[in-house]
């Protein structure tokens, strides 16, 4: 038996419900393990056995069929849920948008924040005597919460009945199905960092992307393409390193094809997902592919018309990926690079890797390279030991960056990082909210000042849809809105609530740290509350009227115009004239038809 085998067995000892690690080392006969008792979780006796997973298959159980899924977090987490979904429904389970009627429901979790977790307890513990009434509920907890604390989610809702890590997702219609036939709970994660060697922890992080669904995105238009798995660059405030597993780059020849089958689909705007994704580097045919060759290689897939890609990192924003970016049309002149504080000493105790000078450096290069780029980033405040001088330092940062806009986070402590277990958080609340107000109305004047230069301008937009105000309008409380759209965006645990582009998550503005370069993504949730423009034409016959619309410039720019729903997934050209902090008001360019025709007509790229 391997150090892994040694590792699991060791584990499998000392544990009580069932555990299954998908390792992918197919030559170790441990390499796939199941861990199984008899009972549910507490009071009954331990069996133990292995058996290899490819063996296990499970007969249909009674259900009613009808699946519920709850997801807080990242862009991470929004891909994840449309991939199990995906792989749900080939089962023949239908979503539900009530948890009360379905017989599966699951939680997909989030763990960089201690609000994103209480969230789903909460949830939780609503479901607690349900099971009672309907004994064929399976009811699981996946995702990055799954991973991180494991057998301890079952002492605090032991009516859980699967618990399955972020690596482990493409196991669950088995496990939803075996929990539902055998009655009994299990976890399915991946080996701890600590558990095996590096090789051995990635193989127990499984890949599953390729399974698409369209019907579970955010848009018909829009997808999320991940392109890497994990982090290894351990900030010490984060706990992604430990559930989202070592860094891995996919192949590009899988993300190529990936790319082609979503134009297929209609998707013409793909966002490239990693947790620092301009870290990507793989090996394929003796070629070595880093995110410049990636880009390359998708640009021209026909039907895609944009490319994002979230986060980067501060280090790794080299010469030869700002060169493709300016020589790629379609990629989009928007950089969210997180600064986290601009403090070198904060900096060094957060192991970012890098100071205030090496970033000045990048945004130098940036600037030279790609003069009409739009970078973002993000903040903590209240990191452990941050002085007001440190403080300062970051709103002075905040000042020379011009950042388009920041998320700015109040730290929290997180169990299982370093930073929990070297020092105190010993910055009070009181100081820490403040210091969020501070820097975000900083932030916030920049970004009007910044959004003020486009009035005047006409910008290209690639149109998402009818906002959500504009939806809520006429009555329409089905379907989605680009809104709806936009909630993929934002970090973790604010999916449901309104942000502020210019650096807020929350209403009252004061939100906790989350701990992850991922989630930022640059993106965010915006409250349309614009009034300007948004007024139905009183003449216009009825159900071509047009209503408010948002889209996005190619540099992230969010922008809102009255036109015609029809225009949802196309580009259009949009005259700018005012703005908010988060927002670009503008219409439509528009074009006299010939023949005297008095319609007239965007004009659409
Ligand atoms: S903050 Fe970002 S770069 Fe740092 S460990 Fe977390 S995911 Fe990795």
């Amino acid at each position: 038996m391997n150090k892994t085998g040694q590792a699991l067995a060791g584990r499998a000892a000392n544990a009580e419900f069932a555990v299954c690690h998908g390792l992918r080392d197919r030559g170790d006969p441990i390499a796939s393990l199941w861990r199984g008792r008899d009972s549910l979780p507490y009071g009954r006796s331990l069996a133990l056995f292995f058996v290899p997973l490819f063996f296990v298959t499970a007969p249909d159980m009674p259900h009613n069929g009808k699946l519920y899924i709850e997801t807080v977090g990242c862009q991470m987490n929004v891909l994840d849920s449309e991939l199990v979904v995906a792989a749900l429904r080939q089962q023949g389970y239908a979503l539900t948008e009530e948890m009360k009627e379905a017989d599966t429901v699951l939680f997909n979790t989030c763990s960089v924040r201690e609000h994103a977790e209480q969230k789903i307890y909460s949830q939780l513990g609503r479901l607690k005597f349900s099971k009672r009434a309907r004994p064929d509920q399976v009811i699981a907890v996946i995702g990055c919460m799954a991973q991180k604390d494991q057998e301890r989610i079952f002492e605090r809702a032991p009516h859980v009945d699967l618990i399955v890590g972020t690596g482990q997702l493409a196991e669950i219609p088995r496990l939803v199905d075996e929990a539902r036939r055998d009655r009994k709970p299990a976890i399915a994660v991946s080996l701890d960092r600590k558990e095996g060697t590096r090789l051995d922890v990635a193989q127990s992080f499984e890949s599953y992307d390729p399974l698409r669904d369209p019907e579970m995105r955010p848009s018909p238009w829009q997808a999320y393409v991940r392109i890497m798995f994990g982090c290894d660059k351990f900030c010490t405030y984060c706990v992604v390193p430990m559930t989202r597993g070592p860094e891995q780059s996919r192949a590009p020849s899988e993300i190529v094809r990936e790319v082609r089958a979503l134009a297929e689909q209609g998707v013409k705007e793909v966002t490239l997902l990693g947790q620092t994704v301009n870290s990507y580097k793989f090996e394929e045919n003796g070629r070595r592919y880093r995110m410049s060759d990636l880009l390359a290689a998708i640009h021209d897939t026909p039907g895609i018309q944009r490319i994002k890609f979230v986060t980067n990192f501060p280090k790794d924003m080299t010469d030869d990926l700002l060169v493709a970016i300016r020589d790629l049309p379609k990629v989009s002149r928007y950089l969210h690079v997180p600064l986290q504080s601009g403090c070198d000493e904060m900096l060094k105790r957060m192991k970012r890797g890098y100071t205030v000078a090496d970033y000045r450096d990048m945004m130098q290069r940036i600037r030279a390279i790609l003069p009409n780029a739009a970078v973002s980033s993000d903040f903590i405040v209240g990191f452990c030991g941050e002085t007001e001088e440190s403080f300062q330092r970051s709103m002075e940062t905040v000042r020379e960056f011009r950042f388009k806009n920041s998320f700015i986070f109040k730290y929290s402590a997180r169990p299982g990082t370093k930073a929990n277990e070297l020092w105190a958080d010993d910055i009070t609340e009181e100081v820490k909210r403040r210091r969020n107000n501070e820097m975000l109305i900083l932030q916030n004047q920049i970004s009007e000042e910044d959004n003020a230069e486009f009035i005047g301008r006409s910008v290209e937009v690639l149109v998402e849809g009818p906002s959500k105000r504009s939806t809520k309008a006429q009555g329409t409380t089905t379907g989605q809105t680009a809104d709806d759209a936009n909630l993929a965006y934002p970090m973790p645990g604010v999916v449901e609530t309104a942000v502020l582009a210019a650096g807020g998550r929350d209403h009252d503005h004061d939100h906790d740290h989350d701990s992850c370069d991922t989630g930022c993504g640059g993106n965010s949730v915006v409250q349309l509350d614009l009034g300007a423009g948004s007024a139905r034409k009183p003449d216009a016959p009825r159900g071509q009227e047009p209503v408010q619309l948002v889209g996005r410039t190619p540099c992230d720019r969010i922008v809102v115009f009255d036109g015609n729903p029809r225009l949802a997934g196309s580009l259009a050209e949009i005259a700018i004239h005012d703005c908010t902090q988060t927002t670009l008001l503008g219409s439509i360019v528009t074009r006299q038809i010939q023949h005297g025709s008095e319609t007239l007509l965007p004009i659409l790229a």
